[in-house]
C-alpha cells in the first residue's frame, strides 16, 4: 500500500516535507489541516455560530472542496490565501476539537487514498484516519525553533511579525491539539519520531524516503 502518514505539531515542517516526499514518489498529498481551515472559513463565510458544534459539522457536506497542487477551492472559489490567515488557523484549531466535525471529515479524508499513493499530512493521520499505513512519521521540533522558522517565513514575505506572539501562539496551539478529548496530537504506537529541530528539510525528506525504501 502506497501510504505514508506525517503527523506533528504546527510549524514542524510537515507541509513542505510531505510535498517533497510525495513529489519524489509521484504520489498525492492530503493536507488535512486545510480541511479544518476550510471549516473555519465556512463558519465565517456562512455567519455560523462557532460555538455550535452541530451547526459547524452540518455545513461540511455542502462544501465542494477541490485541491489543485497547492491551490484550494471551496464551491469553485479560490481560498488558498484566506486559509493561511492567523485567525483562520486559530478557529480551525477550535472546530477541530469537535467530534462531529472530525466525524464529518472522516470519509472525505480517506477518499484521497488511491492506487497512485498518498502522503497524509496532519495530526491524526497515523492514529485515526489511516491506522493501516505501512510507514508513519511523527515530526517534532523544539517550539523555539518552530517559532523562529515561522517568524523568518513571515519576515521574508514582508509581513510584520512579533516573535514572542508567534511563540505564544504555537505553545497555545500545541496545548490545544495535545489535550483535546478527541484525536489528540500524539504519535501512533508504531510511528517513527523524527526531531527536525536541527535538521534541514532535505535531510528530513531523505530520512523518510530511506525508511520507505527499507
Ligand atoms: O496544520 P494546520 O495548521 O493547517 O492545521 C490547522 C488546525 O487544524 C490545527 O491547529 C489542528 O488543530 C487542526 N488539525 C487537526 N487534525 C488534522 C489536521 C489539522 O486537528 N489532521
Amino acid at each position: 500500500m502506497n501510504l505514508i502518514t506525517i503527523d506533528g505539531p504546527s510549524a514542524s515542517g510537515k507541509g513542505t516535507v510531505s510535498h517533497l516526499v510525495a513529489q519524489h514518489l509521484g504520489w498525492d498529498v492530503l493536507d488535512s489541516g486545510a480541511l479544518y481551515r476550510i471549516c473555519a472559513y465556512a463558519v465565517l463565510e456562512y455567519g455560523l455560530n462557532a460555538d455550535d458544534e452541530q451547526a459547524v459539522a452540518a455545513v461540511i457536506p455542502d462544501l465542494v472542496i477541490r485541491f489543485d497542487v497547492d491551490r484550494v477551492y471551496v464551491n469553485d472559489q479560490e481560498v488558498s490565501e484566506q486559509l493561511r490567515l492567523e485567525h483562520i488557523g486559530k478557529l480551525a484549531s477550535k472546530v477541530a476539537a469537535y467530534p462531529a466535525v472530525r466525524q464529518a471529515l472522516l470519509d472525505l479524508q480517506r477518499s484521497f487514498l488511491t492506487n497512485k499513493g498518498l502522503v497524509g499530512d496532519g495530526r491524526d493521520m497515523g492514529t485515526v484516519i489511516f491506522p493501516q499505513a505501512p510507514l508513519k512519521i511523527f515530526l517534532i521540533a523544539d517550539v523555539n525553533e518552530r517559532a523562529k522558522r515561522r517568524y523568518k517565513q513571515l519576515v521574508e514575505k514582508g509581513i510584520d511579525a512579533d516573535f514572542e506572539a508567534i511563540l505564544l501562539d504555537l505553545q497555545k496551539r500545541d496545548e490545544q491539539d495535545m489535550n483535546r478529548a478527541v484525536a489528540p496530537l500524539k504519535p501512533a504506537d508504531d510511528a517513527i519520531v523524527i526531531d527536525s529541530s536541527y535538521m534541514g528539510i532535505q535531510a528530513v525528506v531523505d530520512r523518510i524516503l530511506g525508511h520507505w525504501e527499507q
